[in-house]
């Protein structure tokens, strides 16, 4: 008997894209992910979105703006299976940062004034775990092609997708990297999660967290180690919260007695 095709969506909330884009730019196998599965949804591709019960929804983006919340528990009603994509679905990315400090309507009024928002009401940025059940995260800025395609292959045939879980540094090691932190360089590759192939230390650029912080991260021993090569606490500080999430705005808050 002929199997039914899964039926998927792909939704975008707020970021840059990166991730929608991505999945466009799978073109050799583009065919066979249509051939795979019926995509319902994809704003990104198509004009012809069509409603309906979902098997698997990805979804990109931060929460924004109540908009945003009402649509997300809209597709989260839709989808059996909700996937967080890019770092700002899994964690809230740069709009998230200092989720600690609840002052993003400072920050606001400082960049858009006193003017009224008419499209929708703003709120403050956070990851779409913070309103619905996310059943699998896929982190990245963007994501990258090989993870995105093991994953959507793998959630296809019914099985949960695998992150790496482990830091940039074993890519870094991989790719035989002189490592920054020997030439003072501030690279947090070591609590960030391995997936894009330690890109930026392969280009002598230091990881600055972008695909999330790994699972057994020590911040306490990554905090120390940027403080021994002299680093202050501002900087270690900003360097951290680009992490964004619950767990760095919890660590971030702890280290309030280090300001010293
Ligand atoms: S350069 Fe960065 S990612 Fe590479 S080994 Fe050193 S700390 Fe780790
Ligand atoms: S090296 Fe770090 S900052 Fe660069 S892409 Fe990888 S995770 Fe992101």
């Amino acid at each position: 008997m002929k199997k039914d095709k899964l039926k998927i969506g792909i939704f975008e909330l707020t970021g840059c894209a990166g991730d929608a884009l991505l999945i466009l730019d799978c073109e050799k196998e583009l065919i066979d992910i249509f051939n795979a599965a019926d995509i319902l949804s994809f704003l990104m591709a198509t004009s012809g979105n069509i409603d309906g019960k979902l098997d698997v929804a990805f979804v990109e983006g931060s929460v924004s703006t109540e908009k945003e919340i009402k649509e997300l528990r809209d597709i989260r009603k839709r989808a059996k299976t909700v996937v967080a994509i890019g770092t700002c679905a899994c964690f809230g990315g740069i709009q998230a940062a200092f989720l600690d400090q609840k002052e993003w309507k400072k920050h606001l009024e400082k960049v858009y004034g006193d003017c009224k928002m008419t499209h929708a009401k703003p709120i403050q940025s956070k990851p779409i775990d913070a309103y619905i059940k996310v059943n699998y995260y896929l982190p990245g800025c963007p994501i990258s092609k090989e993870q995105f395609l093991s994953t959507f292959n793998r959630i296809t045939r019914g099985n949960p997708p695998e992150l790496y879980r482990f830091p940039v540094c074993v890519e870094c090691k991989w790719n035989e990297n002189d490592c920054l932190l020997n030439r003072g360089i501030p690279c947090i590759g070591p609590v960030t999660r391995a997936g894009c192939g330690s890109i930026c230390p392969n280009h002598d650029l230091p990881c600055v967290g972008c695909w999330g912080l790994v699972e057994e991260a020590n911040l306490d021993s990554e905090f120390q180690l940027l403080k021994d090569k002299g680093f202050d606490y501002g900087f270690i500080k900003k360097k951290l919260a680009n992490f964004s999430g619950t767990r760095i705005a919890d660590f971030l808050s702890k280290l309030k007695g280090e300001e010293k």
